[in-house]
């Protein structure tokens, strides 16, 4: 599924993949916020904990300090909402979320992009809640994104 998004959610986009160094083979991110009132994004980036260890090639997970102070301050203190998380994948993996993604970084976004490098692939993972059956059932529709 090919999807269009708002252009200033785009250019966030942009922002993100282009505050990568890919020639690091680490995986890296940061978060989307979003505007309380409009439909204005903006990227912030977020270093890898692990950046600079071999576990940064197959893990991201953001830096707390840096989270708190610059993601976090910042919805805080001005009229922004988190609204998704961004990350890289390494050469040879695909832009599709890994089961720690799942279990870790997705549950606490609504929305996740996933960029895979080598292939130039943008993916948006969107939270759907399965109803009534069973609660514990979640599914994540997926889109590819074209900058
Ligand atoms: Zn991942």
């Amino acid at each position: 599924m090919k999807t269009k998004l708002n252009k200033s959610l785009l250019k966030s986009l942009r922002d993100a993949k282009s505050s990568c160094n890919l020639s690091l083979n680490e995986e890296q991110g940061g978060f989307i916020l979003k505007a309380l009132d409009t439909e204005e994004y903006k990227y912030i980036p977020v270093r890898n904990q692990n950046t600079g260890t071999l576990k940064a090639r197959g893990l991201y997970i953001a830096d707390r300090l840096e989270f708190g102070k610059n993601v976090l301050g910042e919805t805080i203190a001005d009229d922004w909402d988190l609204f998704a998380s961004f990350h890289t994948h390494p050469w040879g993996c695909p832009a599709m979320p890994s089961s720690m993604d799942l279990a870790e970084l997705f549950t606490s976004f609504p929305v996740n992009f996933i960029y895979a490098p080598e292939s130039d692939t943008l993916n948006m993972f969107t939270y759907i809640a399965l109803p009534k059956t069973d609660p514990m059932l979640v599914k994540w529709q997926g889109a590819t994104i074209i900058l």
